[in-house]
């Protein structure tokens, strides 16, 4: 196994980008819990390369798995010997990535931007592409919009952070950022409109004016940079980091299963090849560490908001245990009152709960540490969509997904404003 691994990544290498010729999402339905181990054992069994988009949780919950076309007919006679239910939710992943990719070379539609005005906000974007953005409108906002590299990723790539702020000295802040999981591209587009939408709104949205009269708003939009280029330019598919793993031929760790909270306990693999692979000890991701370090020493954090897709829902603290967290009541319901406001706007339904009881157990998580740091508005969201496109959302629904997202995310600033703590 481990030579056709060797081979598969030598073919790459040579040929550049990783295909997905005839890979299927299957949506699998476990009827009862002897289904749901069966299809848990599937986890187990590498060799079929399986990519669990959503992880096995309960009987509700229905779990999206990418299969290889290699492992295609196995996999259905497997589910269909144990009579466990299950759809095809994409057919041939390829021919939707093709038409992903039509969709960016047809960009720059106005020509490469000069500003962030005639960026194109409605289409998928390269790395250097964001860093420029980023440049661009910390150049025209110099007296609200700064850049801060909190450290640098494991290829060498700057961690940049945009810091909005009206003055003041370590004013409380909130943090928000997307892209730690790399293939989750709508969240990084997203990130780059609230960007915009942030110097836009300032003077004309009295709540968002009132917000950074008095408080910070940390935005880091590319947080796994390395992962985020593999995905453009060798494997639209790559979720991890891209640290080399010592003795296993499986490259990179999980950055949401990273941190030292519960870090190791169940809820996130030690295999380096899995895809929630939680590293050889917290921390040991640069791109965590960075924000560890960053949080710490800022010392004045009052919201933290970590933006993943896909699913709709709305989570926070906790993931690693079923302890409540102290403050679950005002997190329930201000959680109720954000995902309210985001289907103002479209009518696009979230489900919100603590992350064990609304998704599964998960250790090591981004959201679980900082709120055992005492930031109580931690938060974490699951955007667009259900399954339908998963993390290859079309780009037509980035610009709908950001402006919802940020009804939500407003709702989460402006009360962490009026409730100093
Ligand atoms: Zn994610």
């Amino acid at each position: 196994m481990r030579g056709l691994f060797a081979l598969a990544a030598l073919f790459v290498a040579v040929l550049g980008k990783e295909t997905f010729e005839g890979h299927q999402v299957l949506r699998i339905t476990a009827k009862d819990d002897v289904q749901l181990s069966l299809i848990k054992d599937l986890e187990d069994l590498i060799g079929l390369e399986l990519d669990f988009w959503r992880g096995v949780t309960d009987v509700a919950s229905p779990v999206d798995v990418r299969v290889p076309f290699h492992s295609l007919q196995s996999v259905k006679i497997y589910l269909e010997t144990q009579d466990i239910e299950y759809s095809i939710m994409i057919k041939d992943l390829q021919a939707i990535l093709d038409e992903e990719q039509k969709e960016m070379v047809s960009v720059p539609r106005f020509g490469q931007p000069r500003n962030t005005d005639s960026f194109d906000y409605a289409s998928y974007h390269t790395l250097s592409e964001i860093y420029s953005f980023q440049d661009m409108l910390v150049a025209e906002n110099p007296n609200m919009v700064s850049k801060i590299v909190i450290g640098q990723s494991y290829e060498g790539r700057p961690l940049n952070v945009l810091k909005f702020s009206t003055g003041g000295t370590n004013r409380p802040a909130i943090w928000i950022d997307t892209g730690i999981h790399s293939r989750e591209w709508v969240t990084q587009a997203s990130g780059t409109w609230f960007a915009k939408k942030i110097v836009t709104d300032y003077g004309r949205d009295p709540a968002l004016t009132a917000i950074l009269d008095n408080m910070d708003i940390f935005l880091e939009i590319v947080t796994n940079p390395d992962g985020f280029y593999y995905t453009h330019n060798t494997n639209r598919m790559w979720r991890k980091t891209r640290k080399p793993n010592s003795g296993s031929m499986c490259v990179g760790v999980d950055p949401n299963r990273n941190w030292d909270a519960g870090f190791g306990e169940a809820g996130a693999s030690s295999s380096p090849c899995s895809e929630t692979y939680r590293g050889p000890r917290a921390n040991s991701e640069s791109e965590v560490k960075s924000i560890v370090d960053f949080v710490k020493s800022h010392g004045n954090i009052k919201a933290f908001v970590s933006i993943h897709s896909y699913s709709q829902m709305l989570l926070y603290p906790y993931g690693y245990t079923r302890t409540p967290a102290k403050d679950e009541a005002e997190l329930h319901e201000l959680a109720r009152k954000a995902i309210t406001d985001l289907a103002s706007l479209y009518g696009t339904r979230y489900r919100y709960g603590s992350i064990i009881t609304t998704i599964y157990q998960a250790s090591g998580g981004t959201i679980d540490w900082t709120y055992e740091q005492g930031i109580k508005y931690s938060y974490t969201f699951e955007l667009r969509d259900t399954g339908r496109y998963g993390f290859i959302l079309p780009a037509n629904q980035i610009i709908p997904t950001a402006e919802e997202t940020w009804l939500a995310l407003m709702a989460i600033m402006d009360h962490t404003f009026k409730n100093p703590y």
